[in-house]
C-alpha cells in the first residue's frame, strides 16, 4: 500500500495501480498516480467526486470502479486486489491510499497551539519563518505542512533555525542593553549620594 505518488510511484511504475478515495482530494491524486501506469483504476468508494473530476480521470484513462470497496485479498503476502460488494475481486498489484495527517502534539496541549486544517490533514499554524500562534514557540517541517517532502523540510527548518538564532541574538542585544542603562543609571545614583 502506498499514499504519495511522489514518494513511491517509480517503484510501482507500470503495475495495475488502484486508488481508494479517503477524501475529497482522492479523484486528482488518482491522476497523480495515473502518471505512472496506463493500468490505473479509482475507487470513489462511495464519495462524490464533481462530474469535471470524472471527465477528466475517463480522459486520462482512468478507469472509475464503482461500489464499496470490502477488503484487500492478498496471496503470498503480497497484494492481488480489493474486494467489492458483490464479491467480485478487482485485480492490483498496489493500492494507493491517501493518508490524512495529523501533527503529533501529545504533552504540548498546555502551549494552545493554533491548527489549521487543509484537505491532506491538521498542522501547527506557523508563518514562513516558524513563528506559531504562541510567542517563543517556533515550528518547521511535516508538523506545519504535511505535504512537505525531505528537502523542503530540511530547508524550512534550516530557515527557522536562522530565525530563531536571529531573534535570540536580537532579544539579548536589547536586554543587554536595558541591563547596561540600568546598570548606569545606579552608578550615577551612587555618585550623587
Ligand atoms: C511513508 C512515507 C514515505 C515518504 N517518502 C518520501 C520520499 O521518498 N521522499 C521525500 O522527500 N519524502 C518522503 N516522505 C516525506 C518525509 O518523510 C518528510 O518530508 C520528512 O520526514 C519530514 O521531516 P520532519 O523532520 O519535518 O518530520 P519527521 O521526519 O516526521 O520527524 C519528526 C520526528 O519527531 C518525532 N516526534 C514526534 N512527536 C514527538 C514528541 N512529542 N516528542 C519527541 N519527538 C517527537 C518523531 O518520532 C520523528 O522522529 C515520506 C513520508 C512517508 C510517511
Amino acid at each position: 500500500m502506498v499514499h504519495c505518488p511522489y514518494c513511491h510511484g517509480w517503484e510501482i511504475r507500470g503495475k495495475r495501480i488502484g486508488l481508494l478515495a479517503t477524501g475529497p482530494m482522492s479523484a486528482k491524486q488518482a491522476m497523480l498516480f495515473g502518471q505512472w501506469t496506463e493500468h490505473m483504476c479509482f475507487f470513489p468508494n462511495g464519495l462524490e467526486f464533481p462530474d469535471e473530476q470524472l471527465q477528466q480521470l475517463a480522459a486520462l484513462g482512468i478507469d472509475v470502479v464503482p461500489g464499496q470497496v470490502q477488503g484487500v485479498d492478498v496471496d503470498d503476502d503480497r497484494l492481488a486486489g480489493v474486494r467489492l460488494g458483490d464479491g467480485v475481486r478487482h485485480p492490483l498489484d498496489a493500492l494507493a491510499v491517501p493518508a490524512f495527517t495529523r501533527a503529533r502534539l501529545e504533552g504540548l496541549d498546555d502551549l494552545g497551539l493554533e491548527l489549521q486544517t487543509t484537505p491532506i490533514g491538521v498542522a501547527v499554524l506557523a508563518d514562513e519563518s516558524g513563528h506559531t500562534s504562541v510567542p517563543g514557540v517556533w515550528a518547521a517541517g511535516n508538523v506545519v505542512n504535511a505535504g512537505m517532502q525531505v528537502s523542503e523540510s530540511a530547508a524550512n527548518g534550516a530557515r527557522v533555525a536562522m530565525t530563531i538564532n536571529t531573534e535570540l541574538v536580537f532579544e539579548k542585544a536589547k536586554s543587554a542593553m536595558a541591563h547596561s542603562a540600568t546598570t548606569a543609571q545606579a552608578a550615577r545614583g551612587g555618585a550623587q549620594r
